[in-house]
């Protein structure tokens, strides 16, 4: 039988007319159809390559269709798949002592979405407030900085500064202190409430364009958060796992949160996979039936979480992440081009700022690209993020970064 998802005609235009046809409008896209990846590169339905320097918002750090990550779903897949956590599973027990073992932590709670896991962190926070802290019900307080990003619940949006993220989804939910980001003297001030639980913070903001904060400013926050008594929960979904030339952000300033948010190449762009992890004295304030999700610690996202993280330590991809990350600003930075006003970040987490005169210019230097055989995505206005698979190579950067010259030069 011929369905109406049978069309004849699947170019480009055709297939973007019936995603917007039948598809919410809450992405805008850029124009391109992809249909098979490997590596850090990407197809389309016309069969153009292209490098893929957004790598699905840092989540295929370990490249796309890594083999053993698709073996470790393809063998789990044939096997068992969900058992939900009514009933324990050997996968769960295997992945919960792998995942704790290494990021040095006693005990994690394993979610899917991102968001899912900062919701879970945050109610961990708020629990142990009760439960630990002695703070009076209903009272906790929970730090938070300007331009932070973690999800679009509405409990989450309820504490970003972005009207955008905001605009026409209130009421919102109480019990937040928004902070500036990178600003110690407001944190210390904040932290001195004693109704405050803990401070929630990316260690590089990511949607934010790549703010990378000042050299201290996670070690005096997390010494902050100590002598109050306040938790100090990290959010490394976006940083962590490689992305930034250490396994987590916060290593480089030896920096251990109290609560660890982890998702994104958790499963190497497989599925949502994600991950709290903390010591007893938090993890144990929750108790049965008070928190959960149906899919969380799936025995498949299990072996696929185990697999990406092989992978990480058997490709070395934190020092490729560092060493890649660093030729690439070197490369960029030495082109001195008039229209790049600045050039951040770790790792292969990086961010462009454009000096410009029209207010497009990001998105018409990311379609310029796009022509060329290179993908990437404006993220507030005039920053354009660049975000390879850890996996690329010197020659393949060597190649990308042709394509970003070359793009710059026909754009300015
Ligand atoms: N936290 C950070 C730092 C993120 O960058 C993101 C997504 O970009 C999220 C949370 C939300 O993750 P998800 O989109 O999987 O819900």
């Amino acid at each position: 039988m011929v369905s109406k998802y049978d069309f004849v005609n699947k170019d480009t235009r055709s297939l973007i007319a019936l995603e917007e046809r039948y598809g919410a409008h809450n992405y805008a896209p850029l124009p391109v159809v992809l249909r098979e990846g490997k590596g850090v590169f990407v197809w389309d339905v016309e069969g153009k390559e292209y490098f893929d320097f957004l790598s699905g918002y840092s989540s295929l750090n370990q490249g796309h269709c890594h083999p053993k990550i698709v073996n470790a779903l393809i063998e789990q897949a044939q096997k068992l798949t969900l058992t939900s956590r009514a009933f324990h599973s050997e996968l769960l027990a295997e992945y919960a002592a792998y995942i704790t073992d290494y990021f040095g932590y006693d005990k994690v709670l394993p979610m899917n979405s991102g968001v899912e896991a900062v919701e879970t962190a945050l109610k961990l926070a708020r629990k142990w407030a009760y439960t630990v802290k002695g703070i009076p019900p209903d009272r906790a307080k929970i730090i938070t900085v300007s331009e932070n990003f973690h999800g679009r619940t509405l409990n989450v949006i309820s504490f970003s500064t972005d009207p955008k993220a905001k605009k026409g989804f209130g009421p919102f939910m109480s019990g937040y202190i928004s902070i500036p980001y990178n600003d110690l003297e407001a944190l210390a001030e904040a932290v001195a409430d004693a109704q405050v639980a803990a401070f929630l913070v990316e260690p590089i903001q990511g949607e934010a364009g790549v703010r990378v904060p000042d050299a201290g400013y996670l070690t005096g926050a997390y010494r902050l958060c100590k002598e109050a008594g306040v938790l100090f929960i990290g959010d490394e979904i976006q940083t962590g796992l490689a992305r930034t030339g250490r396994m987590l952000a916060c290593d480089y300033e030896d920096v251990r949160p109290d609560i660890l948010i982890l998702g994104k190449a958790l499963s190497g762009g497989m599925l949502p996979i994600s991950a709290v992890l903390c010591d007893d004295n938090i993890m144990l304030c929750l108790k049965p039936g008070e928190h959960g999700s149906t899919y969380g610690g799936n025995p498949l996202a299990c072996a696929v979480a185990m697999a990406a993280l092989e992978v990480l330590n058997e490709e070395n991809l934190v020092s490729n992440a560092e060493t890649q990350g660093a030729y690439f600003r070197d490369r960029l930075r030495a082109l001195e081009h008039p229209n790049i006003a600045e050039i951040r970040g770790k790792g292969l987490l990086n961010a462009v700022v454009l000096r410009h005169d029209h207010a497009d210019a990001a998105e018409s230097l990311c379609l310029e690209m796009l022509r060329n055989g290179l993908l990437a995505k404006p993220t507030h206005g005039d920053k354009i993020r660049f975000s390879p698979p850890l996996v690329i190579t010197r020659d393949e950067m060597d190649r990308a970064l042709a394509i970003i010259e070359q793009s710059l030069a026909a754009c300015f």
